[in-house]
């Protein structure tokens, strides 16, 4: 059985031709973009690095660390997605291998190890997020890195990522985001910790409404990435 949502998948699909307008829905992640690279490319060498970027939409983060020097493989689940991040990756001259596929199927099709794994902004859009930790841990190499981006579940997270971003301030459409699948720090450290993954890092991403300007920093209440590391050889 596919860990995929339909409905999620539709969301993205809709709207995949605007993804790469930072004026678009997508205008938040092109903000948080340098500040996530920054934070990946201070952690983990990416020169050469064998990366896998999972849910990778349009290709925002795949094309920044392929600009790095990591040999990347975008995988998305949605069709429209995948088809613009190939066609802009033409566009910019950079080689990313995209693939229309899930992680599940990586393991199916005896897909070899990564380095570095990044799972951003996905989660919560999955019907069973642990057993997406599960398997992208089972993609990981030893002693391998893995980003996970979400938001936390809590009132401080349901008015700041729903009321806020999605009724308020319009930074994000209507429904783009559901309360329930939102997850916990602990929640996505208990998973990632049955995988044998340990917890290097944590990290909050904030966004100012009056200065219009995201930053990372301390206090994961909303939107958090964090740096797991395969804890034994698996
Ligand atoms: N990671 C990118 C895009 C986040 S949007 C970034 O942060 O810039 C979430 C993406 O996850 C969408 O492109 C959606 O199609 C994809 N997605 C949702 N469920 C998925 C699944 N089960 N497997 C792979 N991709 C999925």
């Amino acid at each position: 059985m596919q860990n995929t949502d339909p409905q999620e998948l539709y969301k993205f699909e809709s709207l995949a031709s605007r993804w790469w307008d930072p004026q678009s829905e997508f205008a938040p992640l092109h903000a948080i973009n340098p500040l996530r690279l920054g934070y990946i490319d201070e952690r983990v060498s990416l020169d050469g690095a064998r990366m896998l970027d999972v849910g990778c939409g349009g290709g925002i983060l795949a094309e920044s660390l392929a600009a790095k020097g990591a040999r990347v493989v975008g995988i998305d689940a949605g069709l429209a997605p995948i088809n613009v991040a190939r066609l802009h990756a033409l566009a910019s001259g950079i080689s990313i291998d995209y693939r229309h596929t899930t992680v599940e199927s990586l393991i199916d099709e005896n897909e070899d190890r990564f380095d570095l794994i990044c799972c951003l902004e996905m989660l919560e859009h999955v019907p069973d997020p642990s057993a997406t930790v599960a398997a992208c841990a089972k993609l990981l190499r030893p002693g391998g890195s893995i980003f996970f981006s979400t938001i936390n579940r809590n009132l401080k997270a349901f008015l700041f990522a729903i009321v806020g971003a999605e009724y308020v301030l319009s930074l994000l459409p209507r429904g783009t985001h559901d309360y329930k699948k939102f997850i916990r720090p602990s929640e996505l450290d208990s998973w990632a910790r049955r995988a044998s993954l340990a917890i290097e890092d944590i990290t909050g991403m904030h966004y100012n409404p009056l200065a219009k300007r995201y930053t990372l920093g301390e206090g994961v209440a909303v939107n958090y990435i964090s740096h797991y590391r395969q804890a034994s050889p698996a």
